[in-house]
């Protein structure tokens, strides 16, 4: 039975309510003045429900496909401007006792294992940031014996100490494996950002059919959040694999249970992910019946950036740079760049391979731009890169931060930090050409500040940048 405030994962993503939702949204999709109206009020950047949301996944019109695309780009340009903030996925061990269909880890598959010891963290964190990196996504496979939450831990504090002349990671955002409260409440007591986990599918029967080992529990999993929320992470991160199964399905129950974390704990999810099903080792990727080909991805992302206005979404290097752009058009808000998918992937570019440990990805990458490139590329599609990390530092997390997005005001925050922190990429890690590119926008941009005092000091900070100074922000 559907309840939005149980903590059953069963109730908040009642199968029967998903399949109810599709199925009147496939009626009400033919009348073109509902989902004209929904349009209308998603327009307002006052979100959709998930109900509203199953109605828009049905419009195969291509001229209605396109005014969603359209108004997707005005709620994204309206609540976070032109930025697209960057970060870089960090894997730590690729030990794994789950044998997931879908992934190139799975135990089943005879790949070189490897964890990275400390040392090479700080290899692999020097790499990263050597490419201009503020903020990294640590990943890892599930292993309570070789990674355990205390080998998680020391590993974030590794990373924090480690200072370089140019700068250090300023966040650190966790992908692991579903925990218990208590190491949640580690996780938050070390300091990381956003504690993200994908759902996979939110389909139950597809979930036990893909999973076998201790992540073949789906109420454990799905309710990963909720234990998140309890040890006082209140930035979380969700998202489905598309590709395992309908991708209504699993858009409505993602929204489902978007709805379940903010009426139960009062704030939605930071982010939203959007990896897609990719091939990978050992992985016939061909056998799943439930691929996304690119329009239906894309409507995807437009409906979904409609739905949440105020929430982060996030792609991977999964993509091809020429549908990334396509996509970020249409609401995407955040990217990796340049990233590597193996453990000591970073490390390894830098040396010589015959010394190096072995690299075998997760999934086979799209875009193998360098960082370098992919921010190049971002400035001649007329965005701002952003290395911002301003908001956890500041303890704008939570309800806090949702409260700023909700009233407009984060345009006065993120406009500004993109800007700071691209004139420090610009001082740091830059050649001449992309130099000389970002400096006329970082000017031009700059006067689009919104509130006349936060433009004041963000003018103060960039000449203190310019002098020498680091990691100013608003
Ligand atoms: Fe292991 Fe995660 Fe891959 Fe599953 S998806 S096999 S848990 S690394
Ligand atoms: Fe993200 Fe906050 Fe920075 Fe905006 S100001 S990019 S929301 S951290």
């Amino acid at each position: 039975m559907y309840n939005v405030k149980s903590l059953d994962a069963n109730e908040f993503i009642d199968d029967g309510e998903v399949l109810a939702s599709i199925e009147e949204g496939r009626k009400l999709a033919k009348k073109k003045d509902i989902v004209y109206g929904l349009l209308t009020k998603a327009r307002d950047c006052k979100g959709l429900t998930h109900r509203e949301v199953a109605v828009l996944l049905e419009v195969d019109d291509d001229e209605i496909l396109e005014e969603m695309f359209k108004i997707a780009k005005e709620v994204k340009e309206k609540i976070y401007g032109k930025r697209i903030v960057l970060f870089a996925p960090l894997y730590l061990s690729n030990y794994c006792v789950n044998n997931c269909k879908y992934c190139g880890y799975k135990c089943s598959n005879k790949i070189s294992r490897h964890q990275l010891t400390q040392e090479e963290l700080r290899e692999e964190v020097r790499a990263l940031e050597a490419m201009g990196h503020k903020r990294l996504l640590l990943e890892a496979g599930e292993d309570d014996e070789k990674c355990s939450i205390d080998y998680i831990l020391e590993c974030i504090k590794t990373i924090y100490n480690e200072k370089f002349e140019k700068g250090a990671i300023r966040r650190v955002n966790v992908d692991i494996a579903a925990t218990t409260v208590e190491n949640y409440r580690k996780l938050k007591e070390a300091g990381i950002g956003t504690y993200i986990l994908f759902q996979e599918t939110y389909h139950k029967p597809t979930y036990l059919e893909m999973h076998s080992g201790p992540k073949r529990n789906y109420e454990w999993h799905t309710e990963a959040m909720d234990r998140a929320m309890q040890g006082g992470i209140d930035d979380v991160g969700i998202g489905p694999l598309f590709g395992l199964y309908d991708y209504r399905y699993e858009t409505v129950a993602l929204l489902m249970h978007v709805e379940h974390l903010e009426a139960v704990y009062g704030v939605g999810p930071h982010t939203i992910s959007f990896p897609r099903l990719l091939p990978a080792e050992g992985v016939d990727y061909k056998s799943f019946p439930y691929l996304v080909n690119d329009r239906d991805f894309k409507k995807v992302v437009a409906v979904i950036r409609l739905a949440v206005p105020y929430t982060g979404l996030i792609l991977s290097t999964r993509e091809t740079p020429q549908f990334r752009r396509e996509l970020l058009d249409i609401g995407i808000s955040q990217m990796s760049a340049g990233s590597s998918v193996g453990v000591g992937g970073y490390a390894k570019r830098k040396k010589d391979a015959e010394k190096c440990i072995e690299e075998t990805p997760q999934f086979n990458l799209a875009d193998h731009r360098k960082p370098l490139d992919v921010v190049k590329g971002l400035v001649k599609d007329g965005y701002i890169p952003s290395y911002c990390t301003a908001c956890y530092r500041l303890g704008r997390t939570g309800d806090r931060f949702m409260a700023l997005a909700k009233s407009g005001q984060i345009a006065n925050c993120c406009l500004p930090n993109a800007l700071l922190t691209f004139e420090e990429y610009l001082a740091d890690y830059a050649d001449e050409e992309l130099k000389e590119m970002g400096r006329d926008l970082i000017d031009r941009e700059i006067q689009n500040v919104p509130n006349q005092k936060a433009r004041a000091r963000a003018l103060d900070y960039l000449n203190r940048i310019r002098n020498g100074e680091r990691d100013l922000r608003l």
